[in-house]
Order: structure tokens, then sequence, then C-alpha cells
């Protein structure tokens, strides 16, 4: 384990998280809004990130099933983290907020077959 910290781009939303150890677990996801937004993700079980401030910069987007909670600054418009569909428990780190670069272990993920995805990752859904 390791402590990183990130945030948007403005600097109102500021966290830090817990990784595991290089290279980090990342996902890359080609769905319709990960594909437009370059978010590359690390999953971290919610107890592991701290938000520091801008939790009342944070506004949610939905879309599809609503299940997920897409969180950008309402500043610089950055998601740097959000609440994903294929993790309840966890929150989705974007690798490219954070401050420092971390060796990542990039897998793809096929967000635009959700379900089998998933499927694959051994979820439920
Ligand atoms: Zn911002």
């Amino acid at each position: 384990m390791s402590e990183a910290t990130g945030g948007c781009h403005c600097g109102a939303v500021r966290f830090a998280v817990e990784l595991p150890d290089e290279p980090v677990p990342a996902l890359d996801c080609n769905c319709s809004i990960c594909r437009k937004t370059g978010f590359l993700h690390i999953i971290v079980p919610h107890e592991r990130l701290d938000l520091e401030s801008g939790r009342d910069d944070l506004v949610s987007y939905r879309f599809g099933t609503g299940t997920a909670e897409h969180l950008f600054c309402r500043r610089c418009g950055v998601k740097s983290f959000y609440q994903p569909r294929s993790h309840p428990d966890s929150w989705s780190v974007n690798a490219n907020c954070l401050d420092e670069h971390v060796v990542l272990a990039i897998a793809p993920f096929d967000g635009r077959h959700w379900e089998q995805a998933a499927s694959d990752l051994g979820r439920d859904g």
C-alpha cells in the first residue's frame, strides 16, 4: 500500500487515496463516456479514499441504468473519481488525475458490452 494524492484540474476537488503496490491494476474502458473523458480506472474501496476538499463542487451526472454516479467538478469539469456501476463498494479513481505518476498494469475493459465485461471481472452486476 502507498498513499497518493490527486484531484481535479482547478484544485477544488482534492483527495488522498491508498493504492496497492505498483504496478497498480487499472482498467481502460471503451464505453461511451470513458472514451470521451479519457478516464483510466483505478478501483479503490470507499474507505481507502479520503475526500479532502471539494464535496460541494462535485456535480452528479447519470445516464443509462443510472447506477453509476459520475462526479464532475462544477468549476473545471474534470471527473477525478466517481461511483462505478461495476464496483458498488468502491470508487473509481482516474489515474490521469493523480499528482504523481504511478506505474500501472492496464487491462482493457469492454464497457460497450458492459454485462459481459462485468461478468468477466467475476462480478454479478
Ligand atoms: Zn475543478
